[in-house]
């Protein structure tokens, strides 16, 4: 028996486990909803479908909980997250488990997320007592100003299937910790890691309509969430085409939007590069969560001279990935979460090939049939090609040869996305060089894992418009509110 989420004994037990959407502090609805595993295609779960209506009640309970947990001591508030934290930390198996049925990752990536999750909880238990105030030099003698940082109310919170558990996490632990209460709409693919997340919390001891959590209707449930005037904040993570939508949509009541959209990162090898450590950036950035991550390398810009040894190299390390089921302990890469994607990938190594680039390692379904794609690499890939246009969220790796610098900086930045960029350098001058003509939000020099709670994650351009993580990430939670004080007598 499980002893920390009363999920993952059910799941192995081929019965099928139902679960409930969480709203108001209850378990509600009827599980309707099936829920696949993607490495085999079996149902392990059912979900609510709700709609609308749930949507607003979610939303109303969010709305009537807001001021006792706005008013509540920043350590008060503290000691919740910090006990759900602990929760989630102790669960951190059973999570990972059913994080890894739903999605397919690999349970030592699905591990690690359930870390990186519960690390933003953590940081934002302790961030709690951080959110400060202002008295400012004021202009007139008698009179003070005052400035104070007030959670903006509440937040809705829209997440994507690839990283289940962070993505949640990263959003509503921010919020939460300021203040905010909050309705989170999980994805579709991946709802029952929300679910045992928010379980959790119930059991942590949030008050009553503090988190929600709204399974169903993608479209009815973020209608409501974006047109609803007590929701103040959208934070979305999810396909740039939705995010336009939810911020058109949310225009109408004018909401803060908190948008971490899709990216094109490019990942680029100078002559100066430390061959091997590129090679081992470049199979982190590419092929971790079978490609399907928002700061996967997209493009691979290699310099002339050390074209043909970095692709032998990649190939090499490409050619020995395991692919297979994510609870299998040998599996280094899963399977894509559907049909759809399977066939994005499939789509794109075929116009590749068909515009001349090349075929190195794999580039065609895994052996194992479903949705698994076999670990692919291409050279020749060009500007025209749809895997230089666009996000391809699979385990394709396509390598560009170039020339110059200034060559190479043009072609990496000639995207509308502007999320994560990596280059690999062993000269500091041209570190700072490239560095600052990137334009995109996060960059990783010689290194090809930058997430980390500790930083401000985000993009510029088409990628987004905030930050997630740091000292910064709960600052968008919060709206200045200013007080002239004068003084009488
Ligand atoms: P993907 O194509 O990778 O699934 P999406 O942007 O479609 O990415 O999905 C991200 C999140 O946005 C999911 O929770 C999904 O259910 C949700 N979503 C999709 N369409 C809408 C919509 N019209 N309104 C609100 N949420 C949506």
């Amino acid at each position: 028996m499980l002893k920390s989420v009363p999920l993952v004994d059910r799941l192995s037990d081929h019965t099928l486990l139902k679960l409930q959407a969480y709203i108001n502090g209850e378990f509600i609805g009827v599980a309707d909803t099936p829920v696949k595993n993607p490495a085999n295609g079996d149902v392990i779960a059912a979900v609510p479908h709700l709609g609308a209506t749930e949507a607003t009640r979610a939303v109303e309970a969010a709305s009537a909980a807001f001021s006792g947990w706005a008013n509540k001591t920043c350590k008060e508030r503290s000691a919740v997250l910090r006990r759900w934290y602990d929760l989630v930390v102790a669960a951190r198996e059973d999570l990972a488990i059913i994080l890894t049925s739903e999605q397919g990752k690999p349970l030592s990536e699905a591990r690690g997320e359930i870390d990186y999750a519960a690390a933003y909880i953590e940081f934002y238990a302790e961030e709690a007592k951080r959110v400060l105030g202002e008295l400012l030099p004021s202009h007139r003698a008698n009179a003070r100003i005052l400035v104070q940082r007030r959670p903006v109310g509440v937040v809705a919170a829209i997440t994507p299937w690839n990283f289940p558990a962070a993505m949640i996490t990263r959003k509503i632990a921010p919020a939460l910790a300021a203040g905010c209460t909050v309705v989170v709409k999980p994805a579709p693919e991946t709802p029952l890691t929300a679910l045992a997340l928010a379980e959790l919390a119930d059991r942590a001891g949030f008050p009553a309509g503090a988190i929600n959590v709204v399974t169903g209707d993608a479209k009815a449930i973020g209608l409501v969430l974006t047109t609803h005037p007590a929701v103040r904040l959208v934070g979305f993570t999810g396909s740039t085409q939705v995010g336009k939508l939810l911020m058109s949509q949310a225009a109408t009541t004018v909401k803060k939007v908190a948008l971490e959209l899709g990216g094109n990162a490019p990942f680029i090898v100078f002559d100066d590069a430390d061959i091997d450590a590129a090679v081992e950036g470049a199979m982190a950035s590419k092929f971790r969560n079978t490609g399907q991550t928002c700061v996967c390398t997209n493009r691979v810009y290699v310099q002339d001279s050390v074209h043909d040894l970095f692709v032998q190299k990649f190939a090499c390390k490409i050619a020995m990935l395991r692919v297979g089921d994510g609870l299998d302990a040998n599996t280094e890469q899963g399977p894509l979460i559907n049909e759809r994607a399977l066939a994005k990938v499939r789509a794109h190594v075929d116009d590749a090939l068909s515009k001349g680039a090349a075929l190195v390692v794999g580039g065609d379904g895994h052996a194992l049939g479903g949705t698994f794609f076999q670990p692919t690499l291409l050279q020749g890939a060009t500007a025209e090609m749809l895997l230089s246009k666009e996000e391809t969220f699979g385990p394709i790796a396509a390598v560009f040869r170039f020339k110059s610098e200034d060559e190479v900086i043009v072609a990496a930045n000639n995207s509308a996305a502007g999320l994560a960029a990596y280059f690999y350098s062993q000269n500091a001058s041209r570190m700072f060089r490239v560095l600052e003509q990137l334009d995109f939000g996060m960059v990783g020099i010689n290194t090809g894992v930058i997430s980390t709670e500790l930083a401000p994650f985000g993009g510029v351009k088409e990628s987004g418009n905030s930050r997630e993580g740091s000292h910064h990430g709960i600052l968008e939670f919060t709206e200045l509110r200013y007080a002239c004080v004068e003084l009488q007598g």
